[in-house]
């Protein structure tokens, strides 16, 4: 029945937009300039029955490669589920992007239904007993099969997939393995589910002006707006939202309203009752345990990292204790200089973790009298984009041109054609800078097409870098902030390790590479934006041209370092928080407030701080993809500052510091272990040092 109607609602969709599987762009390749996608052709109708032809072409292609009557080699079974679900990855990839920057009902609508499909697929792929059972021949022989080093990566790839699924377990562990995956799947979203009702549940209300005290006026025009949608007109509202909290924090006088609002923030989710996390998040922990006990391992730590650089639970407490100790340092410091600060006012208080973002931004304007208005004449967006390309430029030797004649899905995509210092094409980049009501927020690199070079035939990469940045207004041109600076320079990395990519295998190819490594090529070009010399290349005012003034650099350099303890503490309190829910050696549902303060404690965290995320709102670890990962910024953070290094070491642009980061990073993907790769560019392991020095925390 459920088939049937599946059916019919194809045959439905076909009819409506007249669509038959030739006129479908997904089903033959794209025929436009280096076979981007034919935006202009692509209707939302097209997406679905290209989906499930994709899924059930995949799915014929593995019934040939499980019922090959040749016994199974690296060729008839790795490499030709590699190169499975071609039209499946294509029309993916295309959905993904616009699904991300140009989305609408039809294209939620199309995910919604998609999603399940997808998962099953997964499952049908993963399940498959006699599938698995060729992966595991190939791989039971691998050591006399003569693998290149990435042929053998992959071969590892493939086979961890299906041993993680729990392939080899016996019958019953499967099913109580598929229970827990269940079980995990709806607390987590229940968790999410709360933690969002929670920011929407508290609202600060007032109607007295008074209460209004230090805010700045477009603060203010904001509460009343949300009153007003609120149903609350002539009143103010404030929310646990962050563009009203944080300024809140920052500026309100009464200190009695901040640690209202303060505390409402930090006891979400634990206030025993409906919206309640703890039984919640405890029992996903104890799942989460028990789980990677069936699969043989200690914790859920190390069924995690033993994926990522890190390896192992150990590596990354060590890096935490590392850090820990000077950042708490400092912290200290800086709640003593806070201290005196209200003690110069006559106030008679003892600093408490509601005054700490208001003081804070009282010594900061004190001390460095900079604010982002005065910087962003220089920041013209165009200017911005000419200086990370120079940056590129400079350092591999690689061209943009920009490309008219490429379609594109929104007028504001600028299309650029990546090339070699010779004029040999490398790929294609989109970029798509502006807000706009059909874009999900924050900034990201995505691919529309991934590199890769199986069996000769180079398919070459199309990258896609996002953002949300300031739009021009009136007469002026897009004028952005230090911090979107940085973040673009940090996608445009990304876009290069997409980009500069020389590998075989997609699976392999461009930024599939672990969490705690992905980072590195973002982060190091986040390094160059604010160098003196790199600034007076491109940061030059939209009017005057004028390059900027080295007064203004060394205000940028000197407030770079402010706050840095308590920014430090916060972060790294949540991740040591992440890591000790997540090595419970034993499935047992733990008291959450009991647990946290043990936790907090043992690393000696100051009263004046609370850290990032307290367990009950901790969505990342809980909801999000990040349990045992919420280290990896970091992580990565230590190998930017320390591969940066080489380029202190001997010049901005070195040739030769440039070439080795290019081969040995970016070009290599995830063809190799990640450490190796970075041994191979630096000589040595990362040294935490350079990331201390960074960060002011020597
Ligand atoms: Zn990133």
């Amino acid at each position: 029945m459920k088939k049937i109607a599946l059916i019919s609602f194809a045959l439905v969709l076909l009819f409506l937009s007249g669509a038959t599987p030739q006129q479908n762009p997904f089903f033959s390749e794209f025929d436009t300039p280096f076979q981007v996608p034919p935006f202009d052709q692509i209707k939302e109708e097209h997406y679905l029955p290209a989906f499930k032809e994709g899924m059930k072409q995949q799915l014929q292609e593995i019934e040939a490669i499980v019922n090959s009557p040749e016994l199974p080699t690296f060729e008839n079974t790795i490499e030709a589920l590699e190169s499975s679900g071609t039209l499946l990855r294509r029309v993916d990839n295309v959905f993904g992007v616009l699904n991300g920057s140009m989305t609408n009902e039809k294209m939620q609508a199309i995910a919604k239904e998609a999603a399940p499909l997808q998962s099953k697929h997964q499952d049908d792929i993963l399940l498959n007993e006699k599938l698995y059972q060729r992966i595991k021949s190939v791989y039971n022989q691998k050591d006399s099969l003569k693998l290149t080093g990435e042929q053998s990566m992959l071969l590892e790839k493939y086979y961890k997939d299906f041993v993680r699924g729990g392939a080899n377990l016996d019958q019953e562990k499967k099913t109580r393995l598929r229970e827990i995956n269940k079980e995990l799947s709806i607390l987590t979203v229940k968790f999410g589910e709360n933690i969002l009702k929670e920011n929407n549940r508290f609202e600060l209300v007032t109607e007295n002006e008074e209460d209004l005290a230090g805010l700045p006026q477009a603060v203010i025009t904001a509460a009343a707006e949300t009153a007003k949608e609120r149903g609350q007109e002539g009143k103010w509202v404030f929310t646990l939202h962050k563009p009203s909290m944080i300024p809140f924090l920052q500026f309100s006088e009464k200190r009695d309203l901040r640690e209202k609002i303060f505390k409402a923030y930090i006891n979400r989710g634990n206030n025993n009752d409906d919206l309640d996390n703890k039984k919640i998040l405890s029992k996903i922990a104890a799942l989460r345990s028990e789980r990677a006990n069936l699969l043989g391992y200690k914790t859920h730590s190390d069924f995690v990292l033993e994926l990522n650089m890190a390896k192992k639970p150990e590596n990354v407490y060590k890096l935490l204790n590392q850090l820990w100790e000077p950042a708490l340092k400092r912290a200290k410091k800086e709640a003593q200089d806070l201290q005196s600060m209200i003690d110069e006012e006559g106030k008679d208080f003892k600093l408490k973790p509601w005054d700490w973002w208001y003081y804070a931004e009282k010594l900061k304007k004190a001390k460095y009298e900079l604010e982002d208005e005065i910087l962003r004449p220089y920041f013209k967006l165009e200017n911005v984009i000419d200086g990370v390309f120079t940056v590129a430029n400079r350092l591999y030797g690689i061209q943009f041109t920009e490309r008219t004649d490429i379609p594109k899905y929104h007028q504001d995509v600028k299309v650029f054609e990546v090339k070699e210092a010779d004029g040999s094409h490398i790929g294609i980049l989109y970029t798509d800078y502006f807000p706009r009501a059909s874009k999900r927020g924050g900034a990201w690199m995505n691919s529309f097409r991934k590199q890769s070079k199986m069996g000769g035939k180079n398919i070459y990469p199309v990258i896609t870098n996002n953002g949300n940045f300031s739009k021009p207004t009136g007469d002026k041109p897009a004028l952005i902030s230090t911090e979107e600076v940085l973040t673009l320079f940090h996608e445009f990395g990304h876009a290069l390790h997409g980009l500069l990519t020389n590998c075989t295998y997609n699976r392999l190819s461009g930024t599939s590479v672990s969490r705690d490594f992905v980072e590195l090529p973002s982060q190091i070009m986040e390094n160059w934006a604010f160098e003196p010399k790199v600034l007076k290349m491109y940061a030059k005012h939209y009017e005057t041209g004028e390059a900027i003034p080295q007064e203004l650099i060394d205000k940028l350099k000197n407030a770079s370092l402010f706050n840095q303890g308590f920014a430090n503490v916060e972060y790294l309190a949540a991740s040591f928080l992440d890591m000790d829910w997540h090595t419970l050696t034993e499935p047992k549902e733990m008291d959450v407030d009991t647990f946290e303060n043990e936790s907090l404690n043992k690393i000696g965290l100051i009263p004046e701080i609370i850290v990032r995320y307290r367990s009950t709102y901790f969505n990342h670890i809980f909801s999000g993809g990040y349990s045992s990962g919420y280290y990896s910024y970091i992580w990565a953070e230590v190998l930017d500052a320390d591969a940066f290094e080489a380029f202190k070491e001997t010049s901005l642009f070195d040739q030769q510091t440039a070439q080795s980061f290019r081969k040995n990073i970016l070009a290599k993907g995830g063809t190799e272990d990640p450490m190796t790769l970075y041994k191979r560019f630096r000589g040595a392991e990362p040294k935490v040092e350079p990331l201390l020095k960074k960060r002011g925390l020597e």
